[in-house]
């Protein structure tokens, strides 16, 4: 069933777990989501990047036709809008969620653009994430990891501001492969919970921050993770020993893909105490 984000994300922060948030990128990457939700009993959140389908509608029109017929809940959320043009498209797609990146511009322009997007968003019962603080690329690590980071009270005061529903935050962690260790700063991710007790969390950049950095950050207050680099990775890896085999299945190779992001997906499911949480309407 299809369902807001918001209504995902405020059951999770009540009940203290984690949900994950894969991107997708294809039909079987949909399938695969909603076989491990509905396999583990848990509301999902199917995040879908602007760039990944050249006919966007479509593809978050399939997205609805599939979890609509389905007995767990699912939130499709537009991952970091990032401009005026993809959250028109994302509204006119059908997203029940809109991600507005504004992260990269100064504090009182990423409120009034948020603001902005809530005011759409909001008469249409379609939830809004913002970003404050900046999660940069993993590639940059050594300088993107540290700098940037969310300020508690500023966060507090952009919520307030902008009335958004969720707010990622940046606490260390990077978008794509990391280029050095993960270092998250748990002690900020505290103060932020503190300064903002009613709104959930979101972490981007779940990828290759470890089981335990991950399990401690949902322990601690986020409420979704962002998965996108690791759960494709894992499918090269399962692709790549199936190949191996110079007499393989041809048709089989879609589904050694398909088996190798659905296994890492299912692993962050129980890692964030998500399973059995999926509710009935
Ligand atoms: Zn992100």
């Amino acid at each position: 069933m299809l369902v807001t984000m918001k209504e995902i994300l405020d059951r999770a922060k009540k009940e203290g777990y984690g949900v994950t948030a894969p991107n997708v990128q294809s039909e079987d990457t949909v399938r695969a989501v909603i076989h491990v939700a509905e396999e583990l009993r848990v509301p999902m959140i199917i995040d879908v990047n602007a760039f990944i389908h050249p006919d966007l509608p479509w593809f978050v029109h399939m997205i609805r036709e599939l979890v609509s017929t389905s007995s767990v809940p699912f939130a499709i959320n537009l991952d970091h809008g990032k401009s005026y043009e993809d959250i028109m498209l994302g509204i006119r797609s059908g997203f029940t969620s809109i991600m507005v990146d504004r992260s990269s511009l100064p504090y009182e322009e990423n409120v009034k653009q948020t603001k902005e997007v809530v005011k759409m968003c909001k008469p249409l019962g379609i939830s809004v994430e913002a970003e404050l603080g900046h999660v940069g690329q993993g590639e940059n690590y050594s300088v993107d990891g540290t700098s940037n980071l969310t300020e508690p009270e500023m966060a507090a005061r952009f919520i307030k501001e902008t009335g958004v529903d969720c707010l990622a935050v940046a606490i260390g962690t990077a978008h794509g492969r990391y280029k050095g260790t993960p270092h998250i700063d748990f002690e900020r991710l505290e103060q932020i919970v503190k300064a903002c007790p009613d709104t959930p969390l979101v972490l981007h950049g779940g990828s290759g921050t470890g089981n335990e950095n991950l399990a401690k950050a949902v322990r601690n207050g986020i409420q979704k993770v962002n998965l996108a680099t690791e759960l494709v990775v894992a499918g090269k890896e399962e692709l790549e020993k199936f190949i191996q085999d110079p007499n393989f299945d041809k048709w089989k190779l879609i589904p050694s893909f398909i088996k190798g992001y659905e296994d890492r997906l299912a692993h962050y499911v129980k890692l964030f105490g998500q399973e059995g949480k999926a509710w009935t309407e």
